[in-house]
């Protein structure tokens, strides 16, 4: 049953993203000009399918775009994360932002009730790190590398800064075959990511993996289903998970597959995952295990993410 394959869920609410880096697949695609908000019934689904999903560990608030738009959109956040909070106890609640809209009026590091976040600053006028701080009750900080911060907040949540003005990514993929310029290598392990990691899109599709962006052409044909017009469950019950998870499963690969990297390795300590300590994980906080000999994993803990 591909349900109690899913482990975490990227949930976008809206369209927007305020930039078109050349890293990720918006940079083909025009998502700066007009916010679409997710409809409501396609939150709701996801609210009503979560206690179906036995393995649900993680619930993520973006894809491609930036979550932390306006202020609403936090509270948005947090009215889903307390519905789901009632019906899964198991779930920890995550976003992604690049910073663009930190402010007093909307200090989505202090307001949200999520347990962790990845902040990054991509442009000058963007906040740095001693900027970023003043506008969060910083517990401790950890350096772990120039441009690399990672804070443990009075209340728990862990938020991990990087500026990429500093210190810029040693190590980028090519979401899903989308981005030629970054396909260098050929795909050479067969992929269970499938449902594993879902993507909703703010237009209710739901994506097989976390590279993958329905309006992406390459990733078209692998739109599993809409919940607008199905449950969750009749989409990971349906005919086009089943084949392309059959299919990825054997290295069959499609061409948006052949390239991509993303659990690309055989792992070196299968079962068991590290925190990061040297802030190059592409699994942040945790050790990916791509970077082991600059420090190497700090302390383990059991790993139910595989
Ligand atoms: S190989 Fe294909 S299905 Fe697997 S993570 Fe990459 S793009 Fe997604």
């Amino acid at each position: 049953m591909l349900r109690e394959r899913v482990k975490s869920i990227e949930l976008e609410l809206h369209s927007y993203c305020p930039k078109q880096c050349d890293f990720c697949p918006n940079s083909l695609l025009e998502r700066n000009e007009k916010v679409v908000y997710t409809e409501e019934r396609v939150i709701d689904e996801i609210i009503r399918a979560v206690p179906m999903l036995p393995n649900l560990r993680r619930m993520a608030f973006h894809r491609y775009n930036e979550p932390f738009i306006h202020r609403g959109q936090t509270a948005k956040i947090n009215a889903i994360i307390a519905k789901i909070k009632e019906v899964h106890r198991g779930v920890e609640f995550w976003a992604a932002s690049n910073l663009s809209f930190l402010s007093e009026g909307n200090n989505f590091l202090r307001d949200s009730q999520l347990h962790f976040m990845m902040v990054r600053r991509y442009e000058e006028k963007d906040p740095s790190f001693e900027a970023m701080v003043q506008f969060v009750d910083v517990h401790s900080v950890y350096t772990v590398s120039p441009g690399n911060h990672i804070l443990f907040l009075h209340d728990g949540k862990i938020v991990y800064y990087h500026d990429v003005t500093v210190a810029p990514f040693t190590e980028l993929y090519d979401r899903g075959g989308s981005l030629v310029h970054l396909s260098t290598r050929r795909r050479t392990q067969p992929c269970n990511r499938i449902t594993i990691n879902l993507g909703i899109d703010y237009n209710g599709n739901v994506m097989p993996c976390s590279n993958m962006q329905s309006q992406v052409p390459a990733h078209e044909p692998h739109i599993l289903g809409n919940l607008r017009q199905s449950t969750l469950l009749e989409i990971l019950g349906g005919e086009p998970a089943a084949s392309f998870y059959e299919a990825t499963a054997n290295a069959d690969f499609p061409p948006a597959c052949r390239s991509c990297q993303s659990k690309n390795v055989i792992r070196r300590f299968p079962g068991r995952r590290g925190w990061c300590t040297c802030g190059r994980s592409r699994n942040l906080p945790y050790c990916d295990e791509t970077h082991i000999g600059n420090g190497g994993p700090g302390p383990w803990e059991e790993d139910t993410e595989l």
